[in-house]
């Protein structure tokens, strides 16, 4: 199944809806993967503004 990246929060879903903030704008029109584990150590979350560890687009 393919993924989808939530339009809010840029969290990669399988779901209807994204799990973090509960939208359901998700698009299949994303680019780019970040798994962050360590959001607080992380960089790129950071700068992209991810709170929880994941999987993440990082252009949606
Ligand atoms: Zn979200």
């Amino acid at each position: 199944m393919v993924e989808k990246a939530c339009k809010v929060c840029h969290r990669l879903t399988e779901e209807k809806e994204c799990p973090v903030c509960k939208t359901k704008e998700l698009t299949e029109n994303w680019q780019g993967i970040a798994i962050i584990f360590k959001p607080e150590e992380s960089e790129i979350a950071k700068e992209l503004n991810f709170k929880l560890p994941g999987k993440y687009a990082i252009k949606v």
